[in-house]
């Protein structure tokens, strides 16, 4: 039976990830400082532990592991990422875990591990025009990424590829463009600007208003989780270290995400706009290079993820005491 370990299997990517393992007969280990908030995980085993610790990061890679899985990191959407009050501990934090989980891996001759980096490495230069953002893999260099929890992957991209230049590693190295969807955060302040538009438009009363951070004419693009899965397996079990992004490439400003969000709801309400912490102008994944070294590339519409999301977190909000 092949074996997988996820670690960050209590967050967001990670948790979907372990169910989208077991469902093709792995048996997997998860380890997260907590469990899945939303719901239970199917992880044969799942260990509470801070990989901070390296020891910890020792008992978790205890036995032979086909494949190993990194996710674990110290984030969260703007409101936590671009303030610049969460700085020292995300560049602390997840760089204790990149070190201790890559070292530990290598002293167990586990080979392939995958590491999910950022979009956030790319050059703030190369991004202050909304409409033609440069996001292409070759494009990182002169290094200049807008937030410290940009500059934490960028050293630790380079610390998986010298393990795998010295140590014969079998790194692979995906930097993510917001990925979305069901059971990730939608209220605590680590939420990215799907779920916390989807929020505001439903706990909103029909003609009232949501706010929006900054202009709205910010551009992203957002990838549903499900083909963010696809797309990390299709990788990592491919012969190629990357790095590469995954993201989608229909790129849309927020205020048309917030328009879809609202016509998803049927509701109509006023926009109104105010100062918050931004990132950068404009944002989309490149995909040229995924397309061509694994003939493949996310295809589904935004509006199709942001439907299933929507109707998650409008269930969340009824749940909740918040509205
Ligand atoms: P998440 O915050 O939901 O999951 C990360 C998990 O890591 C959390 O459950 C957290 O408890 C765990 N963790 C943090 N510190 C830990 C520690 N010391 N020991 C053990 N576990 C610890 O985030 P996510 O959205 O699932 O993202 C997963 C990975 O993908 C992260 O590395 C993130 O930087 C990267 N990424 C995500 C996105 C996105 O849009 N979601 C975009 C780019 C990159």
């Amino acid at each position: 039976m092949k074996k997988a370990s996820v670690c960050g299997a209590g967050g967001f990517i990670g948790h979907h990830m372990v169910s989208s393992l077991k469902d093709q007969g792995f048996w997997v280990r998860g380890v997260d400082l907590k469990f899945p908030e939303f719901s239970e995980t199917v992880a044969d085993d799942f260990v509470i532990g801070d990989l901070r610790d390296q020891y910890i990061c020792r008992q978790i890679v205890d036995r032979k592991f086909n494949e190993v899985y990194q996710f674990a990191a110290d984030m969260g959407g703007a409101g936590y990422v671009f303030t610049g009050e969460n700085d020292a501990d995300i560049m602390h934090n997840s760089g204790m875990i990149n070190l201790n989980m890559l070292e530990a891996c290598h002293k167990r001759n586990i080979k392939r591990i995958f590491y999910s980096s950022s979009a956030c490495i790319y050059p703030e230069y190369n991004q202050m025009e909304p409409d033609n953002p440069k996001c292409a893999e070759d494009s990182v260099y002169p290094a200049e990424p807008d937030s410290e929890y940009g500059w934490e992957k960028l050293f630790s991209e380079r610390m998986y590829l010298a393990f795998h230049r010295n140590y014969g590693m079998e790194v692979r190295i995906a930097r993510y463009h917001n990925i979305f969807g069901p059971e990730g955060s939608w209220n605590d302040g680590r939420e990215k600007a799907p779920a916390a538009i989807c929020r505001k438009v439903a706990m909103a009363d029909n003609g009232g208003e949501i706010e929006i951070w900054g202009d709205g004419k910010q551009t992203r693009s957002f990838l549903y989780i499900d083909e963010c899965l696809e797309g990390t397996l299709r990788f990592t079990r491919s012969e190629w270290t990357g790095p590469v992004n995954i993201g989608s490439d229909e790129m849309v400003t927020i205020n048309q995400l917030a328009d879809m969000a609202l016509d998803i709801a049927g509701k109509k309400l006023t926009k109104k706009h105010i100062e918050g912490p931004l990132g950068v102008r404009g944002r989309n994944s490149d995909n040229r290079l995924i397309e061509e070294k694994l003939g493949w590339g996310p295809f589904e519409p935004l509006r199709n993820g942001m439907e299933k999301t929507y109707k998650w977190i409008e269930e969340q909000v009824g749940d909740s005491d918040d509205r």
